[in-house]
């Protein structure tokens, strides 16, 4: 697969229809952010470093439509990996993103594949992401990008009035849901089965 091939597939598939996430895609080389260049335009998972791995780029896809990002919003990152999802979305919106990620190896990793992106308008904290980032709350939009086995509510609580939190959400395989969170309670989506690795607890 290439990256045309993959553009290809999403626009006659239907499956993506964000044109500002398309052009994130079409912006942002998968090469710089793999152990495997080969494999950058695979549609599937790959290693990265302390067994984590880079999701699938339909995966990330169709989780970064569900966000529906705007170029105003705050967003928090849960789980930075390789940065290659945050990259996409620093694409998409002007202000800093936020990403916090467990594994110290990681962010150097991450930091060093984002400058060779020269993607700069991010932060990056070495914590647990189950307590967010209190600092900089209430964010437009969250996304976890490593699964815990049940909403995190803490997560709920840095999210604005009509926000909206893109998760995996489960212990063994996961339901990917959409919360939105409204004035009177949270309206989940589901879309669909996915396998993610499992948050750290
Ligand atoms: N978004 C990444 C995919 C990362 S895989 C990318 O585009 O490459 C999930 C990541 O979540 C891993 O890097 C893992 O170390 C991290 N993670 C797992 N549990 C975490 C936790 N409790 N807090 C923060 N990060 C966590």
């Amino acid at each position: 697969m290439s990256k045309n091939d993959l553009i290809n597939y999403w626009e006659n598939s239907g499956l993506i229809t964000d044109e500002r996430l398309l052009n994130a895609f079409r912006k942002v080389r998968r090469e710089n952010f793999v152990l495997d260049k080969k494999q950058a335009y695979h549609d599937m998972a790959l290693p990265i470093l302390n067994k984590q791995t880079i999701s699938q780029p339909s995966t990330i896809m169709i989780m970064l439509q569900a966000l529906e990002l705007n170029e105003n919003d705050k967003v928090l990152e849960i789980g930075t990996g390789s940065g290659y999802n945050l990259a996409l979305i620093c694409r998409m919106v002007k202000r800093i993103v936020y990403s916090v990620e467990i594994h110290k190896e990681l962010i150097e990793f991450a930091k060093g594949n984002l400058k060779k992106s020269k993607i700069n308008n991010f932060e990056i904290f070495h914590q647990n992401g189950y307590f967010g980032l209190k600092k900089y709350a209430p964010f437009d939009k969250i996304i976890l990008t490593a699964a815990p086995n049940e909403i995190p509510l803490e997560l709920i609580k840095q999210l604005k009035i009509d926000g909206i939190m893109v998760a995996p959400i489960g212990k063994y395989t996961q339901r990917m849901l959409k919360i939105i969170n409204k004035k009177d309670g949270l309206i989940k989506q589901d879309l669909g089965d996915f396998v993610f690795v499992p948050m750290v607890e």
